[in-house]
């Protein structure tokens, strides 16, 4: 089958041909109906051989979508011809974390080598997807695939970090959404939709401001020197309720902290490589600082419930799985406009 797979330490990505793969034990095979393409998979591919903590080649892809193809001995739940979203923060299962559905911060992954598809196990950007486990599964019946798709990463990660703010995101409250891309176009929407929070986007170009806008941000300014200002102005002084950065990058993780308000939130999701200092008086007082990543296996089907209740208005632009390295120069240079879809 076709695959694209990041073949070493910074080279570009590539289409090869590799071994169609046969479900093993437990395991169920995917026809791939939709992939989608994380600025992680960035990151990943600029990581230097001592970062990256799984073997290259890797084949890409962390957001997947398929038709169940076939049941390895053992496998059960799902049935050949169901369509799939695959929840993608695989952990070990039993440990204290898994037994609470958080795969996502799995007590044992990183000791028994356990990795997402596309970080570490073959992922999603190929003609056929195995995932390690039917309960990685949530079935998505006549969901599109290629609008279903981001929500396995783009939609789970900004839902998991709304939910950890609902308690302050009560009518009146502000909420900042710094970066409009694949994940803070989906957290806008997921603000207006669980929230009566005023919502605040930043961006750095026009274009992206109007998709935030179109997504139903009330705001959309400029993440620039000037936007701290702007925000205290918008909140009658007082600053936001929760400023979510899905860029976390030096200079956002400082506006972050110059925007919140006392008791506010910050949760820094963007792997920009900035930091936050936190101590007495370097931030309005109470204001919690955290780091979150991906979200529960729980979350993934409430989220799921929510896109068939039809309120979330994903905006995708699509390739094959030929025209995949072009997607990723697109996200790159910051030309994707919402997701990048892969249809193999
Ligand atoms: P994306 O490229 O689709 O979106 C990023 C957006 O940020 C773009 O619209 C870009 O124009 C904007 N931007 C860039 N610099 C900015 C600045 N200074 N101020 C305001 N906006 C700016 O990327 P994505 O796929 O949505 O991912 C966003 C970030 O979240 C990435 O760093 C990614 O690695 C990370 N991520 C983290 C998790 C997690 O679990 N913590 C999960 C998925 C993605
Ligand atoms: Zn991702
Ligand atoms: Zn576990």
């Amino acid at each position: 089958m076709k695959a694209l797979q990041y073949p070493s330490v910074g080279a570009a990505p590539v289409v090869v041909t590799v071994r169609d793969p046969e479900p093993g034990p437990g395991q169920v095979l995917l026809k791939v109906t939709a992939a989608g393409a994380c600025h992680s998979d960035i990151a990943v591919m600029e990581m230097t051989a001592d970062q990256l903590s799984f073997p290259l080649p890797l084949t890409l892809g962390h957001e997947g979508v398929g038709t169940v193809a076939a049941l390895g001995p053992g496998a059960s739940g799902v049935s050949v011809g169901d369509s799939v979203a695959v929840y993608g923060p695989w952990g070990c299962g039993v440990c204290r974390m898994c037994a609470q559905g958080k795969e996502n911060y799995c007590l044992r992954a990183d000791a028994e080598r356990i990795f997402p598809p596309g970080l570490g196990e073959p992922g999603s950007m190929a003609e056929y997807l195995l995932v390690d486990d039917a309960r990685h599964l949530v079935p998505i019946g006549d969901l599109d695939p290629v609008t279903t798709v981001p929500l396995t990463d783009a939609g789970l990660t900004p839902y998991h970090a709304v939910k950890l703010s609902l308690a302050k995101l009560v009518p009146g409250s502000t909420a900042v959404v710094i970066g409009a891309g694949g994940l803070g176009h989906v957290g806008i929407q997921l603000l207006r939709a669980m929230t009566a929070s005023r919502v605040i986007a930043l961006d750095v170009t026009e274009g992206k401001l109007e998709l935030a806008r179109t997504v139903g941000a009330h705001e959309a300014l400029l993440s620039d020197d000037k936007a701290p200002a702007r925000i205290r102005e918008l909140t009658g002084g007082v600053g936001a309720s929760v400023v979510l950065d899905f860029v976390g990058a030096p200079p956002t993780v400082a506006l972050a902290g110059k925007s919140v308000g006392v008791e506010g939130d910050v949760t820094v999701v963007g792997l920009g490589g900035g930091a936050l200092p936190v101590g007495f008086g370097t931030l309005p007082h109470e204001t919690t600082v955290r780091s979150p990543y991906w979200g529960t296996r729980s979350e993934f089907a409430e989220l799921i419930e929510l896109a068939r209740q039809d309120v979330l208005d994903i905006h995708v632009e699509t390739f094959s799985l030929d025209e995949a390295p072009r997607a990723y120069e697109l996200l790159t240079s910051g030309n994707i406009n919402g997701r990048a879809v892969i249809v193999p």
